[in-house]
């Protein structure tokens, strides 16, 4: 199923199917009430009955069956699409070649969008920030069939990030789900060393195992992850992220994952997505989301960060 085929489903629906339906209730509410004007030998009757059945019958045969014409259609395209990023993911996930190849095409995705955001990034500066969107979804891994956490365990956090983008940055962030992956993930404990180390060892077995959990977990507009347009925030759920005392990771741009532990601050995912949309520290200000002092209570952005995010190639409007 492609998300995106749901979406403009649900968007033919909302916007256009259910006004023309409730405009064919008040129209037969009308008709039902109109008295019959006999110098008009009933006609008015007529052709208020006359014109409900036209757009009955148009609705019906454009909106309602053309709505399915366009998901049936959709759903085919979207799901080829996907089965191709998964091929082309399986390819990523080849240690050393994979690794280096994902690294520079997420690099020259990066620069693509963001050089088609430039307009998007100087509104934003100006205070014009039209809703956008973004996705994010858990991946957590098992040792032993017997999976690092629960959803339960990092909710705080999933709730913390989506009220952060929505009340700073006019952003609907939503929340994909969580899947529990039965790949091994590599080493138990599962660490993440959040350096040069933690960089390079993803074009190694680390990264094979984020590209194919990644791949699998989120299958659906996994297209997306390739082009790089609206891809969805993976967040990975490991032991440990080191060194001590990180609580969680985000390498920018170059992949599209960031790491969290569980029973941490509240604000790590909203933090760590912060750097995958290119932001880094900001220092001198304990009250600002960047701040390397990552808390549980709201915190706020400048008026840059919040357009460097807006025009991320993670944050789109459609
Ligand atoms: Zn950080």
């Amino acid at each position: 199923m492609g998300r995106v085929c749901r979406e403009v489903h649900e968007w033919i629906e909302e916007q256009i199917e259910q006004p023309i339906e409730a405009w064919e209730e008040r129209q037969e509410e009308r008709c039902r009430e109109e008295e019959c004007n006999w110098w008009q030998l009933c006609l008015n009757v007529l052709f208020c009955w006359l014109a409900l059945t036209i757009v009955k019958v148009i609705r019906i045969v454009l909106v309602t069956v053309g709505k399915w014409v366009i998901r049936i259609n959709c759903e085919f395209v979207s799901f080829v699409v996907d089965v191709a990023a998964f091929l082309v993911g399986l390819a990523l996930s080849i240690p050393i070649l994979g690794g280096i190849f994902r690294t520079v095409l997420n690099f020259l995705m990066e620069v693509v969008w963001r050089a088609g955001s430039v307009f998007d990034l100087a509104s934003g500066l100006l205070g014009l920030r039209i809703r956008k969107k973004m996705y994010f979804g858990l991946v957590i891994a098992a040792h032993d069939g017997i999976p690092i956490t629960t959803q339960a365990a990092i909710q705080p956090q999933i709730d913390a990030a989506i009220e952060h983008y929505n009340r700073l940055c006019n952003i609907n962030l939503i929340f994909t789900g969580t899947c529990n992956t039965s790949i091994p993930p590599p080493g138990d404990p599962f660490t993440y060393v959040c350096n040069a180390e933690g960089f390079f060892r993803d074009w190694w077995i680390d990264g094979s195992f984020y590209q194919l959990a990644s791949d699998t977990c989120k299958f659906e507009d996994g297209w997306k992850r390739v082009v790089g347009y609206g891809a969805e925030i993976i967040v990975f759920v490991v032991d440990d992220v080191l060194p001590d005392p990180s609580d969680g990771c985000g390498m920018t741009f170059s992949v599209n994952y960031i790491l969290t532990e569980a029973g941490t601050a509240d604000n790590i995912i909203a933090h760590e997505i912060g750097h995958a949309c290119w932001l880094y520290h900001h220092t001198g200000d304990t009250n600002n989301l960047m701040s390397p002092n990552v808390l549980s209570v709201p915190q706020t952005l400048t008026n840059w960060q919040v357009s460097v995010i807006r025009s991320s190639r993670h944050c789109v409007y459609v």
